[in-house]
């Protein structure tokens, strides 16, 4: 797959960096063209977004204006000069926007995880010149995120972008939809030239983390961001909590710190060489250490097995976390970072000695 640079389909200026912004849902004309306005005088966003035909978890709650809401959307093209996304999840939904003419389209995470409604969305779209953004399924499967893209790119489609917008996570955290960076990080190392934009507005689910998530994004020189907006966000008819009014959309964007992904200084470079050296020393004696350790757990697995004990021997396992974590500590490293490690360490060494078991 060779996606065209984003650069080539839409200005992203300033900053080389493209903000879309718009309600969740598009509810009434006035609120429509209330929030366009007030976005587009931030001089900040280049495209807008709506919300025409929400996709609800349970019957019964706010469905999007439909179809009436595409008029809307004209207007404020008409109006402000931004570009219009909308979410598509049919092929219906496709052909109802193409005839209104709308800019681009985005396919929404719920829709990203059916490959039958992808399909059907990338044959409605074969031979249009138009972009695609791709949201992350619900669930972290990167291959289910790269299908996706790839059948849209098999419609012929080369103006396309990823959007991660976080995973449904399955106990309650901080967040609405856990960020998984690596994720992110993983779909652009396999695909260089694809764009990769951040929507902090449905991995937060509340305002008051969009700020950290959207720094974040930046800092990991993502293409851009979708963030939701309403000009009254208190009695918007979706997602209500995690919607910035569009003056509080202008200061995130005014505080964020812009990151260059590298500069021509001949010093800067040279540091971080000397830095890197050092780090990948590091990693290299990390694995020299493991591939010593999983010996050990051989060796241990043998006289377990000789004296017919159980792979897992529950006190020591937790003694072990406890004083790592304890030393851990000492040291300055996170507590879920260790608990992390040693739990995959760990359970490399039960599979490990549990093979033995098998083998002997
Ligand atoms: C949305 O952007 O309003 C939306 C429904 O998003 P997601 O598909 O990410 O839940
Ligand atoms: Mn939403």
């Amino acid at each position: 797959m060779s996606p065209m640079n984003i650069n080539n389909w839409i200005e992203c200026e300033p900053d080389n960096f493209l903000v879309i912004s718009g309600p969740c849902g598009a509810e009434t004309r006035d609120q429509v063209l209330k929030t366009a306005d007030q976005l587009a005088k931030t001089g900040k966003i280049r495209v807008f977004r709506s919300g025409v035909w929400k996709p609800r978890t349970r019957p019964g709650g706010f469905e999007g204006a439909g179809t009436e809401a595409l008029e809307w959307l004209k207007e404020v093209k008409e109006k402000t000069g931004l570009k219009i996304i909308v979410e598509v999840a049919t092929s219906n939904h496709v052909e109802q926007c193409l005839e209104s003419g709308i800019d681009m389209v985005w396919i929404g995470a719920r829709t990203t995880s059916n490959p039958f409604s992808v399909q059907e969305i990338a044959s409605a779209l074969k031979g249009i010149d138009i972009p695609v953004f791709v949201k992350n399924p619900l669930n972290p499967d990167l291959n289910l995120w790269i299908g996706a893209i790839e059948r849209i790119y098999a419609a012929g489609i080369r103006k396309i972008a990823a959007v991660h917008r976080g995973f449904f996570p399955v106990e309650k955290t901080r967040f609405r939809n856990i960020p998984k960076w690596e994720i992110a990080i993983e779909l652009k190392s396999k695909f260089h030239e694809l764009p990769i934009i951040c929507d902090p507005s449905h991995m937060a689910g509340d305002t008051a983390l969009i700020e950290e998530l959207a720094q974040k994004a930046l800092d990991l020189n993502m293409n851009g961001l979708m963030i939701e907006s309403h000009f009254d966000p208190a009695n918007a008819l979706c997602d209500a909590k995690q919607q910035v009014t569009p003056a509080q959309l202008e200061s995130i964007l005014n505080r964020l710190e812009h990151r260059v992904e590298t500069i021509d200084d001949k010093h800067f470079q040279d540091v971080l060489n000397e830095i890197r050296g050092q780090i990948d020393c590091i990693d290299f004696e990390i694995l020299e250490l493991l591939s010593q350790r999983s010996r050990l757990s051989h060796k241990i697995g043998i006289e377990k097995f000789n004296r017919n004990i159980a792979v897992l021997q529950l006190e020591r396992w937790e003694k072990m976390q406890t004083n790592r974590l304890e030393l851990a500590k000492k040291l300055g490293l996170s507590d879920s970072f260790v608990k992390n490690i040693l739990q995959l360490v760990h359970k490399e060494s039960i599979a490990l000695q549990t093979d033995i078991m098998k083998q002997l």
